[in-house]
């Protein structure tokens, strides 16, 4: 290797490194271990601990297009049994559905034995008193008469906008005065700049933000840790998998990391990654599978942060994963449903498919099962979706790649 060529190379591992200079303010120090529990930190400086792993309520196991109810409850008796008592669900996941079996599920334990967390849908929110009816609805779905977590859902420069004109933080802090939530944060898709901005704007318990190895630099998410990190803002963790994408990668990306490791799953590596952060409070995992959920509680039980030689796994593993082209597509649904029927999501996870697989017959078997209306095709590129997309994901334009892969 070459100077030049080394002295990129460091510059590649120092970026994607999860380490940050920023550690004067942690507020989530982590405590001695349990038993057979996963690893828990605490909650700045008080008696209240946190599991590293939060079971996400957003991609629940289904069964006839439903929430499959009795799997949930057998997944949540396997997480409480682990320490995995925080729960995070919110108004827009499963359609309404995930509160309610959030409320179905959690209501068989003691209050106390769990934590949860909900959200106020900003966007969704057309005035004060819809606010008020909103968290009063979720109170009643959940079954409880107070969250543990409660935060602004999805802020972007837009919905912050309207957050202020609704005097929702106002709102919800009247509640947390009441004792009807107990940490008040939010949950954030935009640039550092905003973020920055809201994060001064109140004195808020927690965030909660998209951080994962690949956007540790393509999404900022390095400078938005360290900004909640200077602020003394523990950081909840979504997308560590990326929508699953981590989990899965490309063949010789996944070879990297057996050949370092045999003997742990390729999505282990992507949750050792956040969970080495020393801000970093609680990673959720929406865990659709039980053998994910059993996986994980293994990561995070006698949590062992990455060494520096494991992080050049890391690294040397993202590099065979870009460059497959893929669209960087969490599947969170926020851009549907779309007025002439293009399933969005869908399309991109079969271009996806083939753009690790390369298996041309299957992409257009896949294309062809979606039915000509849910099709890249039919998209008549009128935008709408392009504004909702936290992944900044030029939609229409990438809906057109996905069309001409068909031959
Ligand atoms: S740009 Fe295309 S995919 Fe997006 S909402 Fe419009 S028609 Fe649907
Ligand atoms: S295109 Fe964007 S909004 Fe739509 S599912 Fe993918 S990441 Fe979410």
């Amino acid at each position: 290797m070459d100077r030049r060529n080394f002295l990129k190379s460091l510059l590649t591992l120092a970026s994607l490194a999860p380490v940050s200079k920023v550690t004067t303010a942690i507020a989530a120090p982590a405590v001695p271990d349990a038993p057979g529990k996963v690893s828990r930190r605490r909650y700045k400086n008080t008696a209240l601990t946190v599991p590293m792993l939060g079971y996400g309520m957003m991609r629940l196991p289904r069964l006839n297009g439903e929430i499959d109810i009795e799997t949930v409850k057998k997944q949540v008796a396997i997480a409480m049994k682990h320490g995995v008592n925080y729960f995070d669900t919110a108004y827009f996941y499963h359609g309404g559905e995930s509160e309610n079996c959030a409320g179905k599920v959690l209501s068989q334990y003691p209050r106390s034995s769990y934590m949860l967390a909900d959200k106020m849908p900003v966007s969704r929110a057309r005035s004060a008193a819809d606010v008020e009816r909103i968290f009063n609805e979720q109170l009643k779905k959940c079954k409880v008469d107070y969250f543990d977590f409660y935060l602004l859902h999805a802020l972007n420069a837009g919905t912050w906008k309207k957050a202020q004109r609704l005097k929702v933080y106002e709102f919800l802090k009247k509640k947390k005065d009441e004792g009807k939530i107990r940490h008040l944060g939010f949950s954030f898709h935009d640039t550092p700049d905003v973020l920055k901005k809201i994060a001064e704007a109140y004195p808020w318990d927690f965030a909660q933000i998209q951080l994962n190895y690949l956007d540790w630099t393509i999404y900022r998410s390095r400078e938005q840790y360290e900004i909640l990190t200077r602020l003394g803002i523990p950081v909840i963790v979504m997308e560590p998998l990326r929508g699953g994408a981590l989990a899965t990668l490309n063949q010789s990306a996944r070879e990297v990391f057996t050949r370092s490791n045999p003997d742990v799953s390729v999505a282990s590596w992507a949750f050792r990654y956040v969970g080495s952060l020393p801000n970093v409070l609680c990673v959720l995992s929406g865990m659709t599978m039980t053998e994910h959920l059993m996986d994980n509680i293994k990561t995070f039980t006698n949590f062992k942060p990455l060494s520096p030689a494991e992080q050049n796994v890391i690294t040397s593993a993202l590099n065979a994963y870009q460059k497959t082209g893929i669209i960087l597509c969490t599947a969170c649904q926020y851009c549907m449903p779309c007025p002439v029927g293009v399933n969005i999501p869908a399309n991109f996870n079969i271009y996806n498919t083939l753009k690790i697989n390369g298996n041309q017959q299957r992409f257009n078997r896949s294309y062809a099962n979606l039915g000509k209306k849910q099709q890249a095709a039919s998209c008549v590129s009128c935008g709408l979706c392009k504004k909702k997309c936290p992944q900044q994901i030029d939609i229409p334009a990438m809906l057109k790649k996905v069309a001409a892969a068909k031959n």
